[in-house]
């Protein structure tokens, strides 16, 4: 099942007003996708949607990249620039004569610079907040695809209580959880984590050459995109006996995970879930050792809007999708993170996650 992109040009367009802008530009990154369904490659070469009311959008592509571009039924006019043409006038062409024009925030700094030195006497601005508005609340079929991507995560979770932990490097686990992805459906992987004994400590750890031991708690956050939807989920694992004090911070992890979730329901502000999370770990005296926000907005992108950090106040709405991830990290010995994709319904909190959460140990 497709999606319906001339309905999107409307809602896009109807915000504009609200925003007052008169001329939105979108070039790489998912913008352009969730508006088109047309990636820019993100290269030199420039590819950019201009949107204006009461005009019909256009894209406007490298002629190489022409032929992959399809119009979703004549939903905006092609534009081909040649190898030796000047892209950014013919872009500059298209942009009308109104004054406020919104660059999407992904868009290349060279592009942006040269479109400004080509018009004077506009008001530029960034075109996060409108199409943050647009993408955070998912359509049923992205919800189907968030879903089903979410799936397909915790069959390699599922997966990873069977797997051989002890004697590999970490690089090789994430080359192996990578590989299984693709056999469980996704259609790309994003650089997998797998974090053992003390490297666990970092969250964003680079998977290396140290070799997993017994007695390493294992965390591993992985995912990657079936459909163009996103997946991305943290389970823990240990090899054998957990080091001392680690079951009992496993326990109070576990607790702020589900009162994070359970927390998630239409009309609560974000930053509350992230508080109520924060403060199980507080509570546990563990919370200098939670050093990152509660979660982030995944679909197209594997992290954007909505944020769950303190400080944004906005009300869940019905299919709004984001993570739920608290971790405790204790420098030099280990960490641990626990992290579901989250669907806010009518009807509660929904996970797209649903591996086992609780401790696994493993040979
Ligand atoms: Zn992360
Ligand atoms: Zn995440
Ligand atoms: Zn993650």
């Amino acid at each position: 099942m497709g999606f319906d992109y001339a309905g999107r040009v409307e809602r896009v367009t109807e915000a504009m007003r609200r925003y007052n802008v008169d001329t939105l530009l979108l070039s790489v990154g998912a913008d352009m996708p969730w508006l088109f369904g047309y990636e820019a490659m993100p290269l030199e070469r420039v590819t950019m949607a201009i949107v204006r009311s009461g005009a019909r959008p256009v894209l406007v592509v490298p002629e190489l990249e022409a032929p992959r571009v399809d119009d979703r039924g004549g939903v905006f006019d092609v534009v081909a620039w040649r190898e030796l043409e000047d892209p950014i006038g013919i872009i500059a062409d298209r942009i009308g004569t109104g004054v406020a024009i919104a660059m999407g925030d992904q868009t290349w700094t060279s592009f942006t610079l040269a479109l400004q030195g080509r018009l004077g006497g506009r008001r530029w601005e960034s075109a996060g907040p409108i199409m943050a508005e647009m993408r955070m609340v998912k359509e049923p079929e992205e919800l189907d695809r968030l879903r089903a991507v979410g799936a397909s995560a915790d069959r390699v979770a599922a997966r990873l209580a069977d797997y051989g932990f002890e004697g590999q490097t970490e690089r090789r686990v994430a080359a192996d959880i990578a590989a299984m992805l693709v056999e469980e459906g996704h259609d790309t992987t994003w650089d997998v984590i797998v974090a053992s004994g003390p490297n666990g400590a970092s969250p964003h750890h680079e998977p290396g050459e140290r070799v997993i031991r017994s007695g390493d708690p294992i965390v591993c956050d992985f995912g990657g995109t079936m459909a163009g939807y996103t997946s991305d989920t943290t389970r823990n694992f240990v090899v054998g006996t957990p080091p001392p004090d680690y079951r009992e911070m496993f326990a109070v992890l576990v607790e702020a995970q589900e009162t994070g979730v359970q927390a998630a329901t239409v009309g609560t502000p974000c930053q509350e879930v992230d508080r109520v999370t924060r403060k199980v770990i507080e509570d546990a005296r563990y919370g200098e050792f939670f050093i990152h926000r509660t979660g982030h907005g995944i679909g197209l992108e594997v992290h954007e809007a909505p944020y769950i950090v303190e400080g944004n106040a906005l009300p869940l709405a019905t299919g709004m999708v984001f993570s739920v991830e608290p971790g405790i990290y204790i420098p030099g010995r280990f960490g641990m993170r626990i992290e579901d994709i989250v669907i806010a319904t009518d009807d509660g909190p929904h996970r797209c996650n649903n591996s086992t959460r609780e401790l696994v140990i493993v040979e």
